[in-house]
Protein backbone atom coordinates (compact mmCIF):
# COMPACT_ATOMS: atom_id res chain seq x y z
CA UNK A 1 0.00 0.00 0.00
CA UNK A 2 2.87 2.34 0.58
CA UNK A 3 3.88 4.12 -2.71
CA UNK A 4 7.11 3.89 -4.56
CA UNK A 5 9.09 7.69 -3.57
CA UNK A 6 10.33 9.40 -6.49
CA UNK A 7 11.78 12.99 -7.07
CA UNK A 8 9.18 14.84 -9.71
CA UNK A 9 11.09 17.09 -12.42
CA UNK A 10 10.27 18.37 -15.68
CA UNK A 11 7.08 15.66 -15.73
CA UNK A 12 8.99 13.07 -14.68
CA UNK A 13 8.71 10.90 -11.42
CA UNK A 14 12.26 9.81 -10.80
CA UNK A 15 13.00 7.01 -9.02
CA UNK A 16 16.45 6.67 -6.97
CA UNK A 17 18.67 4.55 -9.46
CA UNK A 18 22.24 4.82 -8.03
CA UNK A 19 21.09 8.29 -6.19
CA UNK A 20 21.52 8.06 -2.19
CA UNK A 21 18.30 7.16 -0.21
CA UNK A 22 17.34 7.89 3.37
CA UNK A 23 15.19 5.87 5.02
CA UNK A 24 11.32 6.26 5.81
CA UNK A 25 9.86 4.73 8.72
CA UNK A 26 6.24 4.50 10.48
CA UNK A 27 6.62 6.80 13.94
CA UNK A 28 4.43 4.61 15.62
CA UNK A 29 6.47 1.00 14.84
CA UNK A 30 9.67 2.18 13.36
CA UNK A 31 9.01 -0.24 10.66
CA UNK A 32 10.68 0.93 7.74
CA UNK A 33 8.12 1.62 5.04
CA UNK A 34 10.31 3.24 1.96
CA UNK A 35 13.99 4.76 0.67
CA UNK A 36 13.52 8.38 -0.10
CA UNK A 37 15.77 9.25 -2.91
CA UNK A 38 18.03 12.14 -2.36
CA UNK A 39 17.89 14.67 -5.25
CA UNK A 40 22.12 15.37 -6.99
CA UNK A 41 23.31 18.82 -7.60
CA UNK A 42 22.37 17.35 -11.00
CA UNK A 43 18.33 16.84 -10.37
CA UNK A 44 18.27 20.43 -8.59
CA UNK A 45 20.18 22.04 -11.37
CA UNK A 46 17.36 20.40 -13.98
CA UNK A 47 14.46 21.34 -11.88
CA UNK A 48 15.63 25.12 -11.64
CA UNK A 49 16.09 24.76 -15.53
CA UNK A 50 12.75 23.21 -15.99
CA UNK A 51 11.32 25.90 -13.21
CA UNK A 52 12.28 28.67 -15.85
CA UNK A 53 11.43 26.67 -18.89
CA UNK A 54 8.37 26.40 -18.15
CA UNK A 55 7.73 29.94 -16.66
CA UNK A 56 8.20 31.18 -20.12
CA UNK A 57 5.31 29.79 -20.77
CA UNK A 58 3.32 29.31 -17.87
CA UNK A 59 3.37 33.39 -16.85
CA UNK A 60 1.13 33.83 -20.21
CA UNK A 61 -1.25 30.95 -19.81
CA UNK A 62 -4.44 32.04 -19.11
CA UNK A 63 -6.28 32.17 -15.42
CA UNK A 64 -9.05 30.05 -17.03
CA UNK A 65 -6.44 27.37 -17.91
CA UNK A 66 -4.83 27.64 -14.77
CA UNK A 67 -7.99 27.58 -13.05
CA UNK A 68 -9.20 23.64 -14.87
CA UNK A 69 -6.14 22.49 -13.80
CA UNK A 70 -6.45 23.64 -10.37
CA UNK A 71 -10.04 22.23 -10.38
CA UNK A 72 -9.03 18.97 -11.64
CA UNK A 73 -6.60 18.34 -9.36
CA UNK A 74 -8.86 18.68 -6.83
CA UNK A 75 -11.49 16.22 -8.00
CA UNK A 76 -8.55 13.56 -8.05
CA UNK A 77 -7.11 14.00 -4.67
CA UNK A 78 -10.72 13.73 -3.77
CA UNK A 79 -10.70 10.51 -5.72
CA UNK A 80 -7.53 9.17 -4.29
CA UNK A 81 -8.04 10.01 -0.62
CA UNK A 82 -8.20 6.48 0.78
CA UNK A 83 -4.74 5.97 -0.59
CA UNK A 84 -3.13 9.08 0.14
CA UNK A 85 -4.30 9.52 3.75
CA UNK A 86 -3.31 6.01 4.53
CA UNK A 87 0.22 6.95 3.55
CA UNK A 88 -0.23 9.60 5.66
CA UNK A 89 -0.69 7.61 8.63
CA UNK A 90 1.57 5.70 7.87
CA UNK A 91 4.80 7.92 7.59
CA UNK A 92 3.38 10.95 10.11
CA UNK A 93 1.85 8.59 12.66
CA UNK A 94 -1.81 10.95 13.09
CA UNK A 95 -4.90 8.79 13.17
CA UNK A 96 -6.78 7.71 9.58
CA UNK A 97 -9.70 9.66 10.26
CA UNK A 98 -7.39 13.18 10.52
CA UNK A 99 -5.01 12.31 7.66
CA UNK A 100 -8.84 11.91 5.73
CA UNK A 101 -9.59 15.35 6.89
CA UNK A 102 -5.97 16.60 5.96
CA UNK A 103 -6.10 15.26 2.17
CA UNK A 104 -9.83 16.81 1.77
CA UNK A 105 -9.18 20.07 3.44
CA UNK A 106 -6.22 20.06 0.99
CA UNK A 107 -8.84 19.68 -2.09
CA UNK A 108 -10.58 22.88 -0.33
CA UNK A 109 -7.36 24.54 -0.78
CA UNK A 110 -6.75 23.81 -4.29
CA UNK A 111 -10.10 24.86 -5.50
CA UNK A 112 -10.20 28.03 -3.51
CA UNK A 113 -6.77 29.17 -5.70
CA UNK A 114 -8.87 27.62 -8.92
CA UNK A 115 -11.17 30.28 -8.18
CA UNK A 116 -9.22 33.31 -6.78
CA UNK A 117 -6.61 32.91 -9.69
CA UNK A 118 -9.67 34.32 -11.75
CA UNK A 119 -9.77 37.39 -9.79
CA UNK A 120 -6.07 38.74 -9.70
CA UNK A 121 -6.95 42.19 -10.77
CA UNK A 122 -4.83 45.36 -11.60
CA UNK A 123 -6.52 48.66 -10.62
CA UNK A 124 -6.89 51.94 -12.96
CA UNK A 125 -5.64 54.96 -11.06
CA UNK A 126 -7.24 58.55 -12.43
CA UNK A 127 -4.33 60.39 -13.83
CA UNK A 128 -3.33 64.19 -13.14
CA UNK A 129 -3.18 64.63 -17.42
CA UNK A 130 -6.56 63.46 -18.92
CA UNK A 131 -4.64 62.62 -22.00
CA UNK A 132 -2.96 60.03 -19.43
CA UNK A 133 -3.68 56.46 -19.13
CA UNK A 134 -2.39 55.02 -15.73
CA UNK A 135 -2.85 51.42 -15.08
CA UNK A 136 -1.47 48.79 -11.83
CA UNK A 137 -0.77 44.83 -12.94
CA UNK A 138 0.07 42.46 -10.71
CA UNK A 139 2.71 39.94 -12.96
CA UNK A 140 3.56 36.15 -11.43
CA UNK A 141 7.01 36.93 -9.74
CA UNK A 142 8.90 33.85 -11.40
CA UNK A 143 10.47 30.51 -10.37
CA UNK A 144 9.45 30.04 -6.81
CA UNK A 145 10.96 27.69 -4.25
CA UNK A 146 9.12 26.18 -1.29
CA UNK A 147 10.06 24.09 2.31
CA UNK A 148 7.23 22.18 3.52
CA UNK A 149 7.24 20.36 6.96
CA UNK A 150 6.26 16.78 8.04
CA UNK A 151 2.99 17.72 10.54
CA UNK A 152 0.93 17.68 7.78
CA UNK A 153 2.52 16.94 4.67
CA UNK A 154 -0.44 17.46 2.33
CA UNK A 155 -1.99 20.14 3.71
CA UNK A 156 1.03 22.60 4.60
CA UNK A 157 2.79 22.15 0.74
CA UNK A 158 -0.70 22.11 -1.30
CA UNK A 159 -1.01 25.93 -0.31
CA UNK A 160 2.27 27.26 -1.76
CA UNK A 161 1.80 24.97 -4.65
CA UNK A 162 -1.51 25.85 -5.82
CA UNK A 163 -0.64 29.93 -5.05
CA UNK A 164 2.39 29.65 -6.98
CA UNK A 165 0.52 27.51 -9.84
CA UNK A 166 -2.68 29.75 -9.82
CA UNK A 167 -0.17 32.82 -9.65
CA UNK A 168 1.43 31.93 -13.07
CA UNK A 169 4.48 31.13 -11.10
CA UNK A 170 6.45 27.40 -11.56
CA UNK A 171 7.91 25.87 -8.64
CA UNK A 172 10.51 23.71 -6.63
CA UNK A 173 9.54 22.45 -3.85
CA UNK A 174 11.63 20.72 -1.32
CA UNK A 175 8.97 18.09 0.34
CA UNK A 176 9.17 16.65 4.40
CA UNK A 177 12.10 13.95 4.41
CA UNK A 178 9.94 12.24 7.04
CA UNK A 179 6.40 11.88 5.20
CA UNK A 180 7.27 12.29 2.06
CA UNK A 181 4.78 9.43 0.52
CA UNK A 182 1.35 12.68 0.31
CA UNK A 183 4.00 15.25 -1.55
CA UNK A 184 4.38 12.39 -4.48
CA UNK A 185 0.98 11.75 -4.10
CA UNK A 186 0.61 15.30 -4.87
CA UNK A 187 2.17 15.74 -7.77
CA UNK A 188 0.75 12.38 -9.34
CA UNK A 189 -2.57 14.41 -8.90
CA UNK A 190 -1.51 17.87 -10.46
CA UNK A 191 0.58 15.11 -13.56
CA UNK A 192 -2.42 13.67 -14.16
CA UNK A 193 -4.78 16.81 -14.06
CA UNK A 194 -2.78 18.53 -16.96
CA UNK A 195 -0.28 20.76 -16.01
CA UNK A 196 2.62 20.85 -18.00
CA UNK A 197 6.08 19.62 -17.43
CA UNK A 198 8.56 21.73 -15.47
CA UNK A 199 5.68 23.67 -14.01
CA UNK A 200 6.31 22.23 -10.64
CA UNK A 201 8.73 19.46 -9.84
CA UNK A 202 9.79 17.80 -5.98
CA UNK A 203 13.13 17.48 -4.96
CA UNK A 204 14.03 15.61 -1.52
CA UNK A 205 17.30 15.13 0.27
CA UNK A 206 19.56 17.63 2.65
CA UNK A 207 17.75 20.37 3.53
CA UNK A 208 20.54 22.34 4.40
CA UNK A 209 22.06 21.66 0.79
CA UNK A 210 19.02 21.98 -0.99
CA UNK A 211 18.21 25.26 0.39
CA UNK A 212 21.37 26.78 -0.12
CA UNK A 213 21.80 25.51 -3.73
CA UNK A 214 17.95 26.44 -4.75
CA UNK A 215 17.87 29.82 -3.10
CA UNK A 216 21.56 31.13 -4.47
CA UNK A 217 20.21 30.29 -8.08
CA UNK A 218 19.64 33.71 -9.83
CA UNK A 219 16.74 31.99 -11.33
CA UNK A 220 14.78 31.93 -8.15
CA UNK A 221 12.63 34.41 -7.04
CA UNK A 222 10.55 33.32 -4.19
CA UNK A 223 10.87 31.30 -1.26
CA UNK A 224 8.30 30.23 0.65
CA UNK A 225 8.65 28.43 4.07
CA UNK A 226 6.66 26.46 6.60
CA UNK A 227 8.70 24.98 9.87
CA UNK A 228 10.72 26.46 12.71
CA UNK A 229 11.50 30.13 13.86
CA UNK A 230 14.82 29.22 13.53
CA UNK A 231 15.19 27.98 10.07
CA UNK A 232 13.00 30.09 8.94
CA UNK A 233 15.56 33.04 9.82
CA UNK A 234 18.44 31.50 8.35
CA UNK A 235 16.14 30.63 4.93
CA UNK A 236 15.26 34.53 4.95
CA UNK A 237 18.49 35.81 5.50
CA UNK A 238 20.17 34.11 2.98
CA UNK A 239 17.45 35.39 0.38
CA UNK A 240 17.83 39.04 1.54
CA UNK A 241 21.28 38.08 0.76
CA UNK A 242 19.65 37.62 -2.53
CA UNK A 243 17.29 40.32 -2.57
CA UNK A 244 14.32 37.47 -2.92
CA UNK A 245 10.91 37.46 -1.89
CA UNK A 246 9.68 35.55 1.10
CA UNK A 247 6.46 34.04 2.78
CA UNK A 248 7.58 32.61 6.39
CA UNK A 249 4.88 30.09 8.22
CA UNK A 250 6.77 29.70 11.39
CA UNK A 251 6.43 28.53 14.82
CA UNK A 252 3.54 29.52 17.61
CA UNK A 253 3.25 29.86 21.43
CA UNK A 254 -0.51 30.15 21.11
CA UNK A 255 -2.03 31.50 24.08
CA UNK A 256 -5.56 30.90 25.46
CA UNK A 257 -7.66 33.17 27.42
CA UNK A 258 -10.09 31.48 29.25
CA UNK A 259 -12.49 34.31 31.65
CA UNK A 260 -14.67 33.94 35.05
CA UNK A 261 -17.86 34.02 32.37
CA UNK A 262 -16.31 31.37 30.00
CA UNK A 263 -18.34 28.53 29.18
CA UNK A 264 -15.60 26.23 30.90
CA UNK A 265 -17.15 22.93 30.13
CA UNK A 266 -16.85 23.81 26.57
CA UNK A 267 -13.48 25.66 26.41
CA UNK A 268 -12.00 22.23 27.98
CA UNK A 269 -13.26 19.93 25.98
CA UNK A 270 -12.40 21.87 23.10
CA UNK A 271 -9.38 22.71 23.75
CA UNK A 272 -8.08 19.10 25.08
CA UNK A 273 -9.16 17.81 21.46
CA UNK A 274 -7.18 20.63 19.91
CA UNK A 275 -4.15 20.30 22.15
CA UNK A 276 -3.76 16.69 21.07
CA UNK A 277 -4.52 16.83 17.55
CA UNK A 278 -1.32 16.00 15.38
CA UNK A 279 0.24 15.21 18.77
CA UNK A 280 0.32 18.67 19.26
CA UNK A 281 2.43 19.08 16.41
CA UNK A 282 0.75 21.78 15.20
CA UNK A 283 1.87 25.56 14.89
CA UNK A 284 -1.17 26.48 16.18
CA UNK A 285 -1.72 24.34 18.90
CA UNK A 286 -2.66 25.67 22.02
CA UNK A 287 0.15 25.57 24.44
CA UNK A 288 -0.21 28.47 26.84
CA UNK A 289 -3.76 28.34 28.82
CA UNK A 290 -4.16 31.39 30.79
CA UNK A 291 -7.20 30.94 32.67
CA UNK A 292 -8.32 33.62 35.44
CA UNK A 293 -8.64 32.59 39.33
CA UNK A 294 -12.96 32.51 39.68
CA UNK A 295 -12.80 28.89 37.12
CA UNK A 296 -9.20 27.67 37.36
CA UNK A 297 -9.59 25.13 39.94
CA UNK A 298 -13.29 23.60 37.63
CA UNK A 299 -11.41 24.34 34.33
CA UNK A 300 -8.42 22.68 34.80
CA UNK A 301 -10.72 19.51 36.43
CA UNK A 302 -12.05 19.16 33.54
CA UNK A 303 -9.07 19.71 31.14
CA UNK A 304 -7.95 17.20 32.57
CA UNK A 305 -10.20 14.66 32.54
CA UNK A 306 -10.83 15.40 28.69
CA UNK A 307 -6.93 15.05 27.78
CA UNK A 308 -6.40 11.96 30.46
CA UNK A 309 -9.41 10.71 28.14
CA UNK A 310 -7.55 10.80 24.83
CA UNK A 311 -7.20 7.03 23.15
CA UNK A 312 -3.18 6.75 22.20
CA UNK A 313 -2.04 4.27 19.81
CA UNK A 314 -1.36 3.72 15.68
CA UNK A 315 -3.11 5.49 13.36
CA UNK A 316 -4.37 2.92 11.63
CA UNK A 317 -6.64 1.69 14.35
CA UNK A 318 -9.91 3.40 14.45
CA UNK A 319 -10.42 3.51 18.00
CA UNK A 320 -7.01 6.06 17.99
CA UNK A 321 -7.52 9.29 19.28
CA UNK A 322 -4.04 10.61 19.01
CA UNK A 323 -0.81 8.97 17.63
CA UNK A 324 3.13 9.18 18.00
CA UNK A 325 5.42 11.90 17.80
CA UNK A 326 7.44 11.81 14.28
CA UNK A 327 11.01 11.57 15.29
CA UNK A 328 13.36 10.70 18.50
CA UNK A 329 14.41 14.09 18.17
CA UNK A 330 10.86 15.92 18.94
CA UNK A 331 9.88 13.17 22.22
CA UNK A 332 13.68 14.28 23.10
CA UNK A 333 12.51 18.00 23.37
CA UNK A 334 9.07 17.83 24.54
CA UNK A 335 10.57 15.52 27.70
CA UNK A 336 13.39 18.45 28.27
CA UNK A 337 10.48 20.90 28.45
CA UNK A 338 7.93 18.47 30.83
CA UNK A 339 11.61 18.08 33.11
CA UNK A 340 12.27 21.65 33.54
CA UNK A 341 8.81 22.98 33.66
CA UNK A 342 7.94 20.54 36.73
CA UNK A 343 11.64 21.24 38.22
CA UNK A 344 10.88 24.43 37.95
CA UNK A 345 7.89 24.43 40.62
CA UNK A 346 5.06 23.35 37.80
CA UNK A 347 2.38 20.75 38.51
CA UNK A 348 2.47 17.57 36.67
CA UNK A 349 -1.42 16.93 36.54
CA UNK A 350 -1.47 13.92 33.94
CA UNK A 351 1.07 12.45 31.50
CA UNK A 352 4.63 13.82 31.45
CA UNK A 353 6.21 10.66 30.05
CA UNK A 354 7.21 8.22 27.46
CA UNK A 355 4.79 5.46 26.95
CA UNK A 356 5.29 2.05 26.67
CA UNK A 357 5.33 1.59 23.17
CA UNK A 358 7.72 0.60 20.45
CA UNK A 359 7.56 3.91 18.82
CA UNK A 360 7.33 8.15 19.42
CA UNK A 361 4.94 8.17 21.75
CA UNK A 362 4.44 10.55 24.49
CA UNK A 363 1.28 10.81 26.38
CA UNK A 364 -1.19 13.71 26.64
CA UNK A 365 0.09 16.17 29.23
CA UNK A 366 -1.01 18.79 31.57
CA UNK A 367 1.32 21.07 33.41
CA UNK A 368 -0.76 23.39 36.42
CA UNK A 369 0.74 26.73 37.79
CA UNK A 370 3.91 26.84 35.58
CA UNK A 371 6.42 29.93 36.76
CA UNK A 372 6.84 32.34 33.85
CA UNK A 373 10.28 31.31 34.08
CA UNK A 374 10.06 27.86 32.82
CA UNK A 375 11.30 27.55 29.09
CA UNK A 376 8.02 25.87 28.20
CA UNK A 377 6.70 29.79 29.09
CA UNK A 378 8.72 30.66 26.26
CA UNK A 379 9.88 28.05 24.09
CA UNK A 380 7.23 26.68 21.43
CA UNK A 381 6.39 22.65 22.91
CA UNK A 382 5.17 20.96 19.37
CA UNK A 383 4.68 18.34 21.36
CA UNK A 384 1.05 17.18 23.28
CA UNK A 385 1.82 19.57 26.38
CA UNK A 386 -0.32 22.14 27.64
CA UNK A 387 0.65 24.51 30.66
CA UNK A 388 -2.16 26.51 32.77
CA UNK A 389 -1.33 29.55 34.44
CA UNK A 390 -3.81 31.55 36.59
CA UNK A 391 -4.31 35.02 35.92
CA UNK A 392 -6.35 38.05 38.01
CA UNK A 393 -7.19 40.79 35.63
CA UNK A 394 -7.43 41.03 31.80
CA UNK A 395 -4.42 43.88 31.86
CA UNK A 396 -2.37 41.22 33.30
CA UNK A 397 -2.98 37.91 31.03
CA UNK A 398 -2.53 40.03 27.85
CA UNK A 399 0.68 41.26 29.33
CA UNK A 400 1.87 37.32 29.35
CA UNK A 401 0.28 36.14 26.52
CA UNK A 402 2.16 38.81 24.29
CA UNK A 403 5.37 38.59 26.10
CA UNK A 404 7.18 36.22 23.92
CA UNK A 405 8.84 36.87 20.63
CA UNK A 406 5.87 34.31 18.84
CA UNK A 407 2.48 35.76 17.30
CA UNK A 408 0.49 33.16 15.27
CA UNK A 409 -2.19 32.11 16.91
CA UNK A 410 -4.94 32.68 19.96
CA UNK A 411 -7.99 31.43 21.37
CA UNK A 412 -10.37 33.29 24.00
CA UNK A 413 -13.00 32.39 25.55
CA UNK A 414 -15.54 34.76 27.40
CA UNK A 415 -19.50 35.49 26.80
CA UNK A 416 -18.32 39.03 27.58
CA UNK A 417 -18.52 40.99 24.42
CA UNK A 418 -16.31 44.07 25.53
CA UNK A 419 -13.73 41.71 27.18
CA UNK A 420 -13.67 40.01 23.50
CA UNK A 421 -12.93 43.09 21.82
CA UNK A 422 -10.26 44.29 24.13
CA UNK A 423 -8.58 41.07 24.05
CA UNK A 424 -9.11 41.11 20.12
CA UNK A 425 -7.66 44.49 20.22
CA UNK A 426 -4.69 43.67 22.59
CA UNK A 427 -3.20 40.37 21.58
CA UNK A 428 -0.07 40.60 19.33
CA UNK A 429 -1.03 37.41 16.90
CA UNK A 430 -1.98 37.24 13.18
CA UNK A 431 -5.27 34.86 13.94
CA UNK A 432 -7.73 35.29 17.29
CA UNK A 433 -10.10 32.40 17.51
CA UNK A 434 -13.12 33.77 19.80
CA UNK A 435 -15.47 30.86 21.48
CA UNK A 436 -14.35 28.32 18.93
CA UNK A 437 -11.47 27.24 16.57
CA UNK A 438 -12.51 27.98 13.14
CA UNK A 439 -8.92 29.00 11.44
CA UNK A 440 -7.97 26.42 8.60
CA UNK A 441 -10.45 27.13 5.79
CA UNK A 442 -9.05 28.56 2.92
CA UNK A 443 -10.65 31.46 2.31
CA UNK A 444 -9.15 32.67 5.84
CA UNK A 445 -5.57 33.99 5.61
CA UNK A 446 -3.69 31.90 7.68
CA UNK A 447 -0.03 33.65 8.85
CA UNK A 448 1.30 35.32 12.09
CA UNK A 449 3.39 38.89 13.02
CA UNK A 450 6.89 38.79 14.83
CA UNK A 451 8.92 35.68 14.76
CA UNK A 452 6.09 34.09 13.70
CA UNK A 453 6.76 35.00 9.94
CA UNK A 454 6.12 37.22 7.06
CA UNK A 455 2.99 37.28 5.11
CA UNK A 456 -0.57 35.09 4.71
CA UNK A 457 -1.48 31.78 2.89
CA UNK A 458 -4.98 31.74 1.62
CA UNK A 459 -8.18 33.90 2.14
CA UNK A 460 -7.81 36.74 -0.43
CA UNK A 461 -4.22 37.38 0.10
CA UNK A 462 -2.62 33.94 -0.85
CA UNK A 463 -1.16 35.00 -3.77
CA UNK A 464 0.41 38.33 -2.82
CA UNK A 465 3.68 36.69 -1.95
CA UNK A 466 3.49 35.34 -5.32
CA UNK A 467 2.98 38.63 -7.37
CA UNK A 468 4.94 41.72 -7.98
CA UNK A 469 3.44 45.22 -9.24
CA UNK A 470 3.90 46.84 -12.39
CA UNK A 471 2.75 50.68 -13.01
CA UNK A 472 2.47 51.45 -16.47
CA UNK A 473 1.89 55.40 -16.88
CA UNK A 474 0.99 55.90 -20.86
CA UNK A 475 0.16 59.12 -23.10
P1 LIG B 1 13.66 21.49 12.49
O1 LIG B 1 13.87 22.92 12.82
O2 LIG B 1 14.83 20.58 12.44
O3 LIG B 1 12.94 21.36 11.08
C1 LIG B 1 11.74 22.02 10.80
C2 LIG B 1 11.48 21.88 9.29
O4 LIG B 1 12.46 22.62 8.58
C3 LIG B 1 11.61 20.45 8.76
O5 LIG B 1 10.60 20.26 7.80
C4 LIG B 1 13.01 20.41 8.11
O6 LIG B 1 13.09 19.52 7.02
C5 LIG B 1 13.15 21.81 7.61
N1 LIG B 1 14.52 22.29 7.55
C6 LIG B 1 15.46 22.19 8.52
N2 LIG B 1 16.61 22.79 8.13
C7 LIG B 1 16.38 23.28 6.89
C8 LIG B 1 17.16 24.02 5.95
N3 LIG B 1 18.42 24.42 6.22
N4 LIG B 1 16.60 24.33 4.75
C9 LIG B 1 15.32 23.98 4.48
N5 LIG B 1 14.53 23.30 5.32
C10 LIG B 1 15.05 22.96 6.51
O7 LIG B 1 12.61 20.96 13.55
P2 LIG B 1 11.82 19.60 13.70
O8 LIG B 1 12.23 18.97 15.00
O9 LIG B 1 11.79 18.76 12.47
O10 LIG B 1 10.38 20.22 13.89
C11 LIG B 1 10.00 20.85 15.07
C12 LIG B 1 10.00 22.34 14.93
O11 LIG B 1 9.62 22.71 13.62
C13 LIG B 1 8.96 22.92 15.85
O12 LIG B 1 9.58 23.59 16.90
C14 LIG B 1 8.12 23.83 15.01
O13 LIG B 1 8.37 25.17 15.32
C15 LIG B 1 8.61 23.66 13.63
N6 LIG B 1 7.55 23.27 12.70
C16 LIG B 1 6.62 24.19 12.42
C17 LIG B 1 5.62 23.88 11.53
C18 LIG B 1 4.57 24.88 11.21
O14 LIG B 1 3.50 24.48 10.82
N7 LIG B 1 4.86 26.18 11.30
C19 LIG B 1 5.59 22.63 10.95
C20 LIG B 1 6.56 21.69 11.27
C21 LIG B 1 7.58 22.03 12.14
Amino acid sequence: MYPTLTLYIDGHFVEAGDRQTLPVTDPATLERLGDLPCATAQDLDAAVAAAERAFAQWRHSSPMDRSAVLRKTAELLRSRVEAIAHGITRDNGKPLADARAEVLNSAEHVEWHAEECRRIYGRVVPARDPRVRQIVVREPVGVCVAFSPWNFPLGQAIKKVSAAIGAGCTLILKGPEESPSAIVEMARAFHDAGLPPGVFNVVFGQPAEISRRLIESPVVRQVSFTGSVPVGKQLAALAGQHMKRVCMELGGHSPVLVFDDADVDAAASLLARMKTRNAGQVCVSPSRVFVQAGVYERFVARFVEAIGAVQVGHGLDPATQMGPLIHERRLQAVRELVDDATRAGGRLLTGGARLDEAGHFFSPTVIADVPEHARIMREEPFGPVASVVKFERTEQALQVANSVPYGLASYVFTESHKTATQVMNGLEVGMVNINHSGMAHPELPFGGVKDSGIGSEGGTETFDGFLVTKMVTQI
